[in-house]
């Protein structure tokens, strides 16, 4: 099942997308009065087959499919290729660190799909895609092992991770680089886990105006979904909806030679096999 988030006539509701026929099957009363994200899972959990409103795609605005209780939790530093494009050595420690390096996206920086991302050239030059596979919480828990790290999975998206790089450097915390204004894409929809064989095997890429920048697969992470699981949750509760960002493959723009950062106008598109397509367009905040 696919879950989308949507506005449509000014008010926001939830449904089911069935993305060969460009249709969401939706209940406009019903699902409109959703405040937390343990209401979703309740009302989808018959696969979302009561609701009859039909709504094609081409009406509504989609916003992300998530509703969080801290954070967005990101991964830095997950994929090797990322790290010797990043930090331009082969660098065997970073090879072999035992723990994730976490950090954390404000929601005030979560957009949908087919949303504007913002520039904001007063506070950054240097704007920067990084796709990302994004775990969706389903279930409540704390020192979850690793045996039973995907139960408390609920679904997967795909997170764009955009980030100003020079606020990113020039700040060390990575938070405010992070956490500009619509620089957390993500959707289109969750895909609930029944559907996806396995999230560490999937193919993810992304595109700028149309060329091939990541082409990767999750099986590369480091730190696999369940470890990322098992090491969030040491002492921290993990509640439905909270949303983990996996890290991201090489091919960001600042890996390039000359750094091929993001202008206004540019057309990105994230790529996840089994889940679909993120796409949206840069626009100056000028
Ligand atoms: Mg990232």
């Amino acid at each position: 099942m696919k879950i989308v988030r949507f506005i449509i006539n000014g008010e926001e509701h939830w449904g089911r997308a069935d993305e060969e026929k460009n249709i969401i099957y939706t209940d406009t009363e019903r699902l409109s009065r959703i405040k937390v994200f343990t209401e979703v899972i309740d009302i989808f959990s018959d696969n979302g087959s009561q609701f009859t409103d039909e709504i094609s795609f081409d009406d509504v605005e989609l916003l992300a499919p998530v509703i969080p209780t801290k954070n967005i939790l990101c991964i830095g530093k997950n994929y090797y290729d990322h790290i010797i494009e990043f930090d331009g050595s082969d660098s065997q420690a970073e090879r072999v660190r035992e723990t994730p390096i976490f950090f954390s996206k404000a929601l005030s920086s979560i957009a949908g799909s087919g949303q504007p991302v913002l520039l904001h050239e007063n506070a950054s030059s240097s704007v920067d895609y990084e796709a990302e596979l994004a775990v969706v919480i389903g279930k409540k828990g704390i020192n979850i092992s690793r045996e039973d790290a995907l139960d408390y999975v609920y679904g997967y998206t795909i997170l764009n991770d955009v980030t100003a790089r020079d606020l990113q450097a020039a700040h060390q915390q990575w938070f405010k680089g992070k956490s500009l204004d619509t620089h957390c894409p993500i959707g289109p929809w969750i895909v609930t886990k029944d559907e996806i064989e396995d999230g560490n095997n999937l193919k993810i890429a992304s595109f700028i105006n149309g060329e091939l920048r990541q082409n990767a697969n999750t099986s590369l992470m480091m730190h696999d979904i369940k470890a990322l699981i098992v090491s969030l949750s040491k002492g921290m509760t993990l509640n439905p909806g909270d949303v983990i960002a996996t890290g991201t493959p090489s091919g960001v723009g600042h890996g390039f030679n000359p750094p091929k950062y993001l202008k206004a106008g540019d057309k990105m598109e994230v790529v996840i096999e089994g889940i679909g397509s993120l796409k949206n367009e840069v626009k100056s905040s000028l």
